[in-house]
């Protein structure tokens, strides 16, 4: 594998000292091999996994041309610009076939998703239709082929209908059991540990002592992953200690795919982080032109990619939510389009901005009347986490936009659309 540095240095606009976001993003995506072990598991279990294969179907769906009512099939040739009586030749239900043909003159009642009968090709829906004793009365007005759901209309034999690489949702699961396909190939999980590193951090269970704060984010990257649908390794709270880091890096990276550590990234901490980092793998610090989250770290060591996250809470979540989710998604096999959508929506309340940085406000999207708004939550502090908890969306507030007056259209993502 070529260094990190070497392949990051060659992109365009590349400072770490004052790097866009969307910069991080195309240099973080530039270093990531995807993972490619697969493994075949029971449909059931393949929700939201990364299909490794291609589906292609061997049958058709519907297998037959077949009613999509309840009523009479016909043969649409003998069919009068009047009225046309009919006579009942027999039934046909769904999983019984109607044996025999169907001749001039002739109808078969049909119920919905049984075979059409050899010879008909049109559905009466049975509503319009009047029945004395075998006689069928049709109405005018009926249209050749209606009410028949063809062969291969779903899905047709040879045609590829799922691609390798799509995470699976619930259709693709009905769709996928409606060939007969009863196992998957899918991407193996990817394997992400994490740790907080502070000597002010208390875990669950243990009194505060002065100073201390209980350590939050390993419980935000916890939903976070957990909503991934990665294997997680959780590694504790680690001191600001280069023995316990050094151990922790190396327990980490050796056991997983990623590792993702919070906290000790910022100016006044960096220096012996980066010093330790430097000896166990090849580690970039950049400054990003963001806020929240301006310092991160990101690198390699081992076999395994490292995101050194900032410590404060909401920029944690932040940073994860524009680079490290778009990163493990990328290493787990995705090929289909996951990003996250930016929709424009009215700002309500005009709202600070300062530009050559993005800004990830944490917004409300709310209606008045019929129209769809958006405003803060309020306190935008970075150590705020109150302020995710209350937020439905992101308004994403672009590098050069200046301050933002009410009533302007402003980017939002969708908090819903994270998972
Ligand atoms: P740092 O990036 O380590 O300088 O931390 C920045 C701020 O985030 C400090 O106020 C820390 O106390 C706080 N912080 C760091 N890690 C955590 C954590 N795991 N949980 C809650 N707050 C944290
Ligand atoms: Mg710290």
């Amino acid at each position: 594998m070529s260094g990190i540095l070497q392949t990051v240095s060659c992109l365009d606009g590349y400072d770490p000292d004052a790097l866009r976001a969307d910069k991080a993003t195309e240099a973080i995506r530039a270093c990531l091999s995807p993972i490619g072990e697969a493994e075949k598991i029971p449909v059931r279990e393949s929700l939201g996994r990364v299909l490794a294969e291609d589906i292609v179907p061997s049958i058709n769906v519907p297998a037959h041309d077949n009613s999509a009512m309840d009523g009479y099939a016909v043969r649409f040739s003998d069919l009068q610009p009047e009225e046309t009586v009919l006579t009942e030749a027999g039934s046909a239900f769904a999983g019984r076939v109607f044996e025999g043909a169907v001749g001039p003159g002739q109808c078969v009642r049909i119920m919905t998703g049984a075979v059409m009968p050899a010879g008909t090709d049109t559905v009466v829906i049975q509503e319009v239709v009047k029945k004395d004793g075998e006689r069928i009365v049709v109405p005018p007005g009926q249209k050749a082929r209606q009410n028949v759901r063809y062969a291969g209309e779903d899905l047709k034999a040879g045609v590829p209908v799922l691609r390798s690489g799509r995470a699976l949702t619930p259709a693709d699961l009905g769709l996928v059991a409606s060939l007969g396909i009863g196992e998957l190939k899918v991407v193996r999980k990817l394997r992400v540990a994490f740790f907080s590193t502070g000597d002010e951090l208390a875990s669950i269970g243990a009194p505060l002592k002065q100073g201390e704060v209980y350590d939050s984010n390993r419980y935000t990257l916890y939903g976070m992953l957990a909503r991934l649908g990665v294997e997680i390794a959780d590694l504790g709270v680690v001191r600001d200690d280069p023995a316990a880091l050094e151990s922790a890096f190396r327990k980490a990276s050796s056991q997983s795919d990623a590792v993702i550590t919070t906290g000790g990234v910022s100016v006044g901490e960096a220096d012996f982080v980066k010093q330790l980092m430097g000896k166990l793998g090849e580690v970039l610090f950049w400054k990003i032109a963001m806020r929240p989250g301006r310092p991160m770290a990101f690198g390699r060591i081992g076999n395994s990619y490292l995101f050194g996250l900032p410590g404060n809470p909401v920029a944690v979540m932040v940073t994860f939510y524009q680079f490290v989710r778009d990163a493990l998604l990328h290493l787990s096999g995705r090929t289909d389009d996951y990003a996250i959508p930016l929709l424009k929506v009215p700002a309500a309340v005009p709202l600070r901005k300062v530009a050559g940085r993005t800004e990830y406000q944490r917004g409300i999207l709310f209606r008045e009347g019929a129209q769809w708004k958006v405003r803060t939550t309020g306190q935008q502090g970075s150590g705020v986490l109150r302020s995710m908890s209350e937020a439905n969306c992101f308004i994403v507030l672009e590098h050069e936009r200046g301050r933002v007056e009410a009533g302007e259209l402003v980017s939002v993502q969708l908090m819903d659309a994270l998972r």
